[in-house]
């Protein structure tokens, strides 16, 4: 999509430092890390947010798993651990309309929401 902060990332219209890529998925660092490690897992095509994944595009939620893990293996929290996190929609404090998930670890991680 044009004006999306994200799909401009994807065409390097906007730099990035950039961890893993592959034929679906893109992934970098996060402009404001919270966490020694905070990787952002995004597919290519634009979706929204979870809710427009339906049957035909869910490929992108098993992408981006096999994702997070090659990244996770790579930066060496493979048997540390991480958080996989994705905000959808305003109220979840979403600010990018462009579906991503939040790899966040390198430390003990603050207090659980759920
Ligand atoms: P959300 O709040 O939508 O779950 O997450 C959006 C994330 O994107 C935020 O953590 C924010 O720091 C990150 N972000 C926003 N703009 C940019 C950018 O231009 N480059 C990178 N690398 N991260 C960004
Ligand atoms: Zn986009």
């Amino acid at each position: 999509m044009d004006n999306c902060i994200f799909c401009k990332i994807i065409k390097r219209e906007i730099p990035s430092e950039i961890v893993y890529e592959d034929e679906k998925i893109l992934a970098f660092k996060d402009i404001n890390p919270v966490a020694p490690v905070h990787v952002l897992i995004i597919p290519k095509v634009h979706v929204r947010n979870v809710m427009e994944i339906d049957h035909q595009n869910a490929d992108i939620l098993k992408d981006i798993h096999l994702a997070a893990k090659q990244i996770a293996l790579k930066v060496g929290l493979g048997d540390k651990g991480f958080r996989l996190i994705t905000n959808c929609g305003e109220e979840a404090g979403q600010t990018v309309f462009h579906l991503h998930y939040h790899l966040i670890g390198g430390k003990e991680l603050g207090p659980k929401i759920i």
